[in-house]
């Protein structure tokens, strides 16, 4: 018997869709369906991450999987729309940016009641496209699926990849690519910038009923403070501490830290052109479009701040009747983030190490490290993953020093490594494991992302990313068959700019 036609038989529904953003006003974004893809052909499918959703695949065949994740065939329950969101870019103020090219397909409640928005990017035009396409380029749909997933392994807070598919179109950039749909999965899309939109319009009201959302969807300890919005901005501040800490630890090079890409929820947003680094210099930038390093590795910290100072000027008129009051109540808050961010910091690092308890000697032990490794051009991750086996035992120094040009420079710190783990007296080979859980043997080092993505690109090979997804879905294991991946790229093949080519 023949088929019938694609878009009947996925009209089933996959999930049990429960949206709550298209009830807010009408004004906070654009009711829209996507545009089908003329050839929709499924890439990967995140099946662990589907049955963590609740989206419900069996019995969906590949062409199937792919009209759904192309945006062909709505399923029964979503509401798609775009956001309506502003931002600071590159420190200039754009009042209307919005999904140009992202469509919401609605929210599903995860196996354990958690709120998840369900995107697809690269779905379209849509209001907020501006001059843009509304399509995404293949290169850049795999660049995020591999680093967002391989950041959730790493333990990050992010927003994840459930599906990525060829449209079987092309999109023009500086030439011909080709064209795909990445399902991107986020715990919502509320960003600095949705804030934003309305105070550049002194919508007030709309801020209320935004704020609100935001504390009832993510922050609902809030709702019982003394003052629910201050808590809020508390709230945010926390998890951004958090979260550029935890970058810091790995090397995370976010690239592109405008306001609009910053989530409330503190995960870790929009991979454009992120890499990891792997010489440490704290002055790496690699993004083309960011000229001046402005969101370089070490500038990263203020930058947040920065983000979360605009934040919270949109919330002043709700913050207290007395505006100087109201300023006050904010900065507090926002100067916060400092000795936030600091204390997680220095906690993670400590971890990194393998330093119990807190010592005074403990900050400068740290920067001391760091400092000889930009001095002697020492790869970040192989020098903290190395230092694993160092702590169980002192022959494997010669590993770690090896990686530093001048080994002298890790022999005189090494020794006050060792009297400072003295203090706690832990069994070598415990502190080794816990030092091998925190400091990866696998990044996403950016000349394999090249090469998986050239070879999807170019041939459309898809096992060079294929691969990478799975050494990165283990990233604290050290993986015999797949050691070459935690190589520094050899002198020919070091990634020195990356590309938003959106
Ligand atoms: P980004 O720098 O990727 O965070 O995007 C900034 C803004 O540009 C957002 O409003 C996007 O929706 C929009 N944008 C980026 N690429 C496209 C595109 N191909 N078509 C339409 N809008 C786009
Ligand atoms: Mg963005």
């Amino acid at each position: 018997m023949e088929k019938p036609p694609t878009e009947e038989r996925t009209g089933r529904p996959i999930a049990v869709f429960s949206n709550s953003y298209a009830r807010l006003p009408e004004r906070f974004f654009a009711r829209l369906a996507p545009t089908p893809a003329t050839k929709p052909r499924l890439i990967k499918f995140n099946e662990s991450l589907a049955s963590e959703l609740g989206v419900n695949a069996k019995g969906l065949e590949q062409d199937e999987l792919a009209a759904v994740f192309a945006g062909n065939v709505t399923p029964p329950g979503a509401e798609p729309i775009a956001m309506a969101y502003a931002g600071h870019q590159f420190g200039g103020f754009v009042p209307q940016l919005g999904d140009g090219r992202a469509i919401l397909l609605g929210e599903v409640l995860d196996r354990s009641g958690e709120r998840r928005d369900l995107q697809l990017k690269g779905a379209g035009r849509t209001p907020f496209s501006r001059r843009g396409d509304g399509r995404a380029a293949l290169g850049p749909v795999l660049r995020e699926y591999l680093v967002s997933e391989a950041m959730h392994a790493l333990g990050i807070p992010t927003t994840r990849a459930l599906a990525a598919v060829s449209t079987g179109e092309p999109v023009y950039r500086d030439r011909q690519l080709p064209g795909a749909v990445l399902t991107r999965v986020a715990s919502s899309h509320i960003r600095v910038g949705t804030f934003q939109y309305f105070a550049a319009r002194g919508d007030l009201e709309a801020i209320e009923r935004l704020s609100d959302y935001v504390i009832d969807r993510h922050f609902p300890e809030a709702r019982n403070a003394e003052r629910p919005r201050l808590a809020l901005i508390r709230a945010v501040v926390e998890r951004q501490a958090l979260l550029i800490a935890r970058w810091m630890h790995v090397g995370f090079i976010h690239g592109v830290m405008n306001t609009d890409n910053t989530a409330l929820s503190g995960e870790t947003i929009d991979f454009g052109p992120c890499a990891f680094m792997d010489l440490y210099d704290p002055a790496t930038a690699f993004s083309a479009i960011d000229e001046f390093g402005r969101y370089g590795y070490a500038n990263q910290p203020t930058i947040a701040q920065w983000n979360l100072a605009r934040f919270a000027e949109t919330l002043l008129p709700l913050l207290d009747p007395s505006p100087e009051r109201a300023v006050k109540l904010a900065s507090e808050a926002i100067s916060a983030f400092a000795s936030r961010y600091q204390e997680h910091w220095l906690a993670g690092m400590r971890e990194k190490l393998g330093l119990y308890g807190n010592e005074d000697g403990d900050l400068d032990l740290v920067s001391d490290l760091l400092q000889a490794m930009h001095e002697n051009d020492a790869d970040f991750t192989l020098t903290f993953r190395r230092l694993c086996a160092a702590a169980a035992d002192e022959k494997a120094d010669a590993d770690v020093r090896g990686l530093f040009a001048n080994p002298g420079a890790y022999d005189s710190w090494a020794a006050r490594w060792r009297s400072r783990q003295a203090v706690d007296e832990r069994e070598p080979n415990a502190r080794a494991k816990a030092m091998r859980a925190v400091n990866p043997a696998f990044i996403p080092r950016n000349h394999r992302v090249e090469q998986a993505l050239d070879a999807a690109i170019e041939s459309g090979d898809f096992s060079p990313f294929a691969d990478l997804l799975t050494v990165l879905s283990r990233p604290y294991e050290d993986q015999a068959a797949f050691a070459d991946y935690a190589k520094p790229p050899q002198t020919g093949e070091r990634v020195f700019r990356t590309f938003c080519g959106t």
